[in-house]
């Protein structure tokens, strides 16, 4: 044990050494589904550490100029494989990071898109990785689990069956990619994410109360949440989310003893974060008018257990609840100024 501790731990340093001591040339790598909420701050962090033109975004929404002027940015829709191939072939892509998706409560509105972009979007880009040998990471969710699994704990391996269509795709693309690597050493690597915390928009998941609101307190001094105030669910800032995907991207194959991890930071209540948000901005109201969205947090885990995370590749999250608080109430504020608004706090 000691031995195969020691192993990690030199093969963890080479990793820290960065792209040069283990690969010759930084990756090419490719992010689907690039204009969402993590796809833009993801594209600038690995900017950041790879070279500006060795990440290429890519979204089927026609970019800000912003976004546009910040680094490579082209059209990719995964439903569409030849287009997908091109792509790879004439980029020479080595890293594929697929963000499409429709998630939690977007999905349950308009079920035959789910199933399309999240299952059919899927079956492409796993084969496509097959086809060209790259490095898949395709991230799942807190949202991969249901009413039947443990909820606090909940454990890398137990009951899933989840009870939307946003689950259904995601435990499909886990299976799917678990299958890829044992059958044709596809290198599939996939996070379960818990709510991630960011100041840009989200996307349509049952956890963005938690942005929200910080938008609504500091523009209007009031928040009304659509979750119980004693709803507790796993979440993590932007910033430990990328650190994991990067770190785990960069992690050798053979540390890794699965190919799906669960990674967290922190748990909370809806009334938990208020009351800490109250220490800033004093003059805060929340009221709570609980809709479809309490179904289904209420079967999703309520503490995520990430020790396995922690075991393999020494994964270990920085940013705490205080610091969340702080962080989102300076970006935030940013982004409203910065939009031409006007905050009342
Ligand atoms: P998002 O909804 O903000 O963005 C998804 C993007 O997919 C959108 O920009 C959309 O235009 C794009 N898309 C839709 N159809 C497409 C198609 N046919 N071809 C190409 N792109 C298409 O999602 P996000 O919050 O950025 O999440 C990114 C990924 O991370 C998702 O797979 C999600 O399941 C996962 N995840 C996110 C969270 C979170 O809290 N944000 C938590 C767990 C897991």
């Amino acid at each position: 044990m000691a031995l195969l501790r020691s192993i990690r731990s030199v093969v963890v340093g080479v990793r820290n050494y960065g792209v040069s001591a283990v690969q010759k040339a930084p990756p090419k790598i490719l992010i689907t589904g690039g204009l969402g909420q993590l796809g833009v701050e993801c594209a600038k962090y690995l900017r950041a550490k790879y070279g500006r033109e060795n990440v290429i975004l890519s979204d089927i929404i026609k970019p800000s100029t912003e976004i546009f002027n910040d680094g490579p940015y082209i059209f990719a829709d995964i439903l569409d494989f030849k287009g997908l191939q091109k792509i790879v072939v004439d980029h020479r892509v080595d890293w594929l990071i697929h963000f499409s998706a429709l998630l939690s409560a977007i999905g349950e509105q308009n079920v035959p898109l789910a199933v399309r972009v999240n299952i059919e979007g899927m079956h492409n880009v796993i084969e496509l990785a097959k086809q060209y040998s790259l490095r898949i990471f395709v991230p799942s969710t807190i949202g991969a689990f249901g009413p039947d699994s443990p909820r606090n704990p909940t454990p890398n391996i137990t009951v899933q069956r989840p009870r939307t269509i946003y689950g259904v795709s995601k435990v499909h693309a886990e299976l799917l990619g678990e299958y890829y690597h044992h059958k044709f050493g596809l290198d599939f690597r996939c996070l379960r994410f818990p709510g991630v915390i960011s100041s840009d928009p989200p996307g349509g998941g049952t956890t963005d109360y938690a942005i929200a609101i910080f938008h609504e307190v500091l523009r209007k001094g009031h928040y009304q949440c659509y979750l119980k105030p004693d709803t507790r669910l796993p979440m993590m800032h932007v910033r430990d989310a990328l650190r994991a995907l990067s770190e785990f991207l960069e992690a050798p194959s053979e540390i890794l003893t699965r190919r799906v991890y669960n990674v967290t930071a922190m748990s909370f209540t809806p009334e938990e974060l208020s009351d800490r948000m109250v220490k800033h901005l004093p003059e805060f109201k929340i009221t709570y008018r609980p809709d479809s969205r309490q179904e289904i947090a209420d079967s999703w885990p309520q503490v995520f257990d990430d020790s396995e995370a922690q075991r393999d590749w020494s994964w270990k999250p920085r940013v705490d609840l205080d610091t969340l608080v702080e962080l989102m109430i300076r970006e935030v504020k940013e982004k409203i100024l910065a939009n031409g608004y006007h905050c009342v706090h």
